[in-house]
């Protein structure tokens, strides 16, 4: 981003900002983060700032599954990295469900979640077999395999059978965000929104309209550390991902999670008939690529025709969307120290599972900021090495 001559010259009545650390970026991350660093250090001054407003980004739009694993399948973290870094990277996303769930959820009644499990199903015989072993070490995991006759009705004459995870929450991230927000305002954090940070200094970061003073920055920027700047690109990458709400003529029982690995499709049910469709991606995966919001319609064209055939769905679509997500070529996050004028860490490249590690990594972003820890759980795969 840049700011014109005449901008800089104009003196705003926005008055300058000091604090101890600053949180660019108000989506999931940059709460959590925010939220750990209050938890671990009540006593400093925390300021998170967004171009938009907290959910703007992927954190609002996403499907809502806050779900055990990463990107990566099993077998291919266990290729890429062994079996014991594999199920640590299970084991930390485990984690973060449950923190999310002791510290949050389970004190906010206005998040409506349902304590549940997700269901990696498969169509076939061949198909489970050609699968089984990519996603996941059943006797390492609260893994479980179901028969179809053990899926929800609905299910059985579609689907050969499927692994249970448990224990998983189905959320609508909203109120989710609202909540942190409202406990992070009650701890005194200063959350200012429709303000873009564009620069890093040696004091602090500006925004078109003032400075901010601050001892350390933390980034949070998801798909949009490349906009902020070029030394992001190629290794954090922006692509975009959509979904589709569809309201369903018939009853459809499907209390979980729903993945087809096979077709690469994600659903779930809001309301009673109302189903979120996600995936497809690949369909169209040179277009998806990009930080902006669109509707890409051979994406959509495919979800639709997975839900009416795949599913046996009669529906109406009352909604279309996408989002942007950050991803890295390991798929893993980079939490950790960047090369800037001031003190200045990253959190980002969540590679479209940020809501299942998001308040764990936050925590691990806290404790690198606040000095309890030289290096994150996530150093091991890749370290950050970025020069601002
Ligand atoms: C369609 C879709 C479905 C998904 N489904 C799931 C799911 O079911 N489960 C799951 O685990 N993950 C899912 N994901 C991924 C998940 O949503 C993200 O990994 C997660 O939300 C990332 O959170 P974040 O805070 O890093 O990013 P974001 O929510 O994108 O937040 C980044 C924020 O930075 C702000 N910003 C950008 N530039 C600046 C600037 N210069 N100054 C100030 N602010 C700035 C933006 O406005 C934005 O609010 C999905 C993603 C998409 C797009």
């Amino acid at each position: 981003m840049t700011t014109s001559h005449w901008l800089r010259q104009h003196q705003f009545t926005t008055h300058d900002i000091t604090t101890d650390i600053l949180i660019v970026g108000g989506g999931y991350v940059g709460l959590s983060t925010a939220y750990w660093i209050t938890e671990l250090n009540p006593e400093l001054k925390i300021t998170v700032i967004d171009r938009s407003f907290c959910g703007a980004g992927a954190s609002g739009r996403n499907a809502g599954f806050l779900t055990m694993g990463s990107a990566s399948f099993y077998k291919g973290l266990t290729l890429e990295w062994g079996v014991d870094k594999a199920k640590q990277v299970f084991h930390f996303a485990a984690e973060s469900l449950e923190l999310v769930h002791q510290h949050i959820l389970k004190s906010s009644p206005e998040i409506k979640f349902d304590r549940t499990s997700s269901m990696t199903l498969f169509k076939s015989e061949q198909n489970h077999l050609k699968w089984q072993n990519n996603l996941f070490d059943p006797n390492e995991f609260n893994f479980k395999w179901k028969e179809t006759s053990g899926l929800p009705t609905s299910l059985q004459n579609k689907f050969f059978g499927g692994y249970e995870a448990l224990p998983e929450y189905k959320i609508n991230p909203i109120p989710l965000l609202a909540s942190l927000k409202k406990r992070l305002e009650n701890r005194k954090v200063q959350i200012i929104e429709n303000s873009s940070v564009f620069q890093l200094t040696p004091d602090g970061a500006t925004t078109e309209v003032n400075s901010v003073k601050a001892k350390k920055v933390v980034l949070a920027l998801n798909g949009y550390f490349p906009q902020f700047h070029s030394s992001f690109s190629g290794a954090i990458v922006p692509r975009r991902a959509q979904m589709l709400a569809i309201e369903i003529e018939e009853e459809f029982d499907c209390p979980s999670l729903y993945y087809d690995p096979a077709e690469r499709v994600y659903w779930r049910k809001t309301q009673d008939k109302v189903l979120v469709v996600g995936g497809k991606r690949l369909l169209d995966e040179a277009g998806e690529t990009g930080d902006f919001e669109k509707i890409s319609p051979i994406v959509q064209k495919g979800l639709e025709e997975y839900a009416r055939q795949e599913l046996g769905l009669n529906f109406k679509v009352i909604n279309r969307w996408s989002g942007t997500m950050g991803f890295t070529e390991h798929e893993l996050p980079f939490i950790g120290r960047l090369e800037a004028p001031l003190e200045a860490y990253m959190i980002g490249g969540f590679s479209g599972h940020g809501m299942g590690l998001g308040f764990r990594s936050g925590k691990e972003m806290a404790e690198v900021t606040l000095g309890m820890k030289s290096e994150s759980f996530y150093d091991q795969f890749k370290k950050p090495q970025f020069k601002l």
